[in-house]
């Protein structure tokens, strides 16, 4: 769809594309990608990079839930994909069959209902079974994973294609992160010892494939990384560049006396006279409104504030002494000149993580694919 209000987010699949591939070097070639498309590709539109995950050396894909698998589908994805979270009613499971994806299994009554189900299909269907190492989400114990194991291991209408835990704190805790690691191992181990060949054993997500290589195990599942806006430092050997710009343009523009109030509640005031833009993007398109007095946005390649709160559907950036004109085009995350802003910026403006900043960019602004 054509959109009219100049305001924009940049997709990079030659970004992306050298992300995974960067990702795939380092791991080796003894261990293989599933790359994390959750959330719409965590806001970078996963219809886009789907194919190119594989194609650049991925194996299979995650999604959040059947419905984000569906429109990856219809967007005319073929090969591999887990569903990360729950199958819950367990009557979707007829979803997961008629789109052929990959369910993930943490319950001896959610694999009974599989079961079932691929009998009556009369086909062996692959799932991946959770564990909960200490995360505390969804996943059964290792202690219950060996019987369930024991059960369902060698069944004849179920197959146990995968086997993964998800670190709760990979970034931030390295003792908690090999205890959650040395749980895993020993159930790795104990289903090594059966005859139960060809399960994927998993559980790095990006920071515990960058920091921990004894996490890789034979697939790692990056997320954040992909995109270029992970929190910790890099090995010389990875290298990683933010796939996503959101960009506007001034669609307004004023010179104020001091003392003009701007935006609601008149929380901002001006000092001196000052030329003030108007940016048609705010917090239904995702800027939060709890940057207040923090945020910046680059104009002609400098870092300028935004005055006041932020509206629904506008800011208001001083851009005093640059000399602008109406149309100039402003970033919120991205490159301009030789000013950068990254979603991890915006994130320690807002408190949060760069995750919800990128996630948070509403349906609303059009992604547009660049080389
Ligand atoms: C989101 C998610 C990932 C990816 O995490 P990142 O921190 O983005 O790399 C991996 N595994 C599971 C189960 C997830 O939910």
């Amino acid at each position: 769809m054509p959109f009219f209000r100049p305001t924009w987010v940049e997709i990079s699949q030659e970004a992306f594309a050298s992300n995974v591939r960067s990702l795939k070097k380092f791991i080796g070639p003894s261990c293989q990608i599933l790359a994390v498309l959750k959330a719409d590709a965590y806001g970078h539109h996963a219809a886009s990079l789907a194919s190119l995950a594989i194609k650049n050396g991925a194996s299979l894909l995650g999604v959040s839930s059947i419905e984000e698998a569906i429109s990856l589908r219809e967007s005319g994805y073929k090969d591999s994909l887990l569903i990360l979270g729950g199958i819950y009613p367990f009557e979707n499971f007829s979803a997961v069959f008629e789109y052929d994806l990959i369910p993930t299994v943490a319950s001896r009554e959610s694999v009974l209902f599989l079961k079932k189900m691929a009998e009556e299909k009369k086909r062996r269907y692959p799932f991946h079974l959770k564990i909960d190492t200490g995360m505390g989400r969804i996943g059964m114990t290792v202690e219950s994973a060996k019987k369930f194991i024991d059960e369902f291991g060698k069944d004849e209408a179920v197959q146990l294609a995968g086997i993964y835990s998800h670190f709760a704190s990979a970034g931030e805790d390295v003792e908690f992160t090999l205890h959650q690691l040395e749980l895993f191992k020993d159930l790795e181990k104990y289903v090594m010892k059966s005859e139960i060949k060809n399960v994927f054993f998993h559980m790095a997500n990006s920071a515990g494939t960058i920091l921990f290589p004894q996490s890789h195990l034979n697939l790692v599942r990056p997320g954040v990384a992909l995109y270029g806006i992970q929190n910790i430092p890099l090995p010389r050997s990875v290298e990683l560049k933010p796939v996503l710009s959101w960009k506007s343009k001034a669609i307004f523009l004023k010179r104020v006396p001091a003392g003009t109030p701007i935006s609601y509640g008149r929380s901002f005031v001006t000092k001196n006279e000052s030329e003030i833009m108007t940016v048609p993007v705010g917090y239904a398109d995702g800027i939060p409104r709890s940057t207040l007095n923090k945020a910046m946005v680059l104009v002609k390649g400098e870092r300028r504030p935004i005055l006041g709160r932020v509206t629904m559907d506008h800011i208001m950036v001083d851009v005093t002494g640059l000399n602008v004109s109406i149309g100039e085009e402003v970033v919120m995350i991205g490159r301009q000149g030789n000013g950068f802003i990254s979603a991890l910026d915006w994130a320690q403006w807002a408190g949060t993580i760069s995750y919800e900043i990128v996630c948070g960019i509403s349906k609303r602004v059009p992604r547009m694919v660049v080389a």
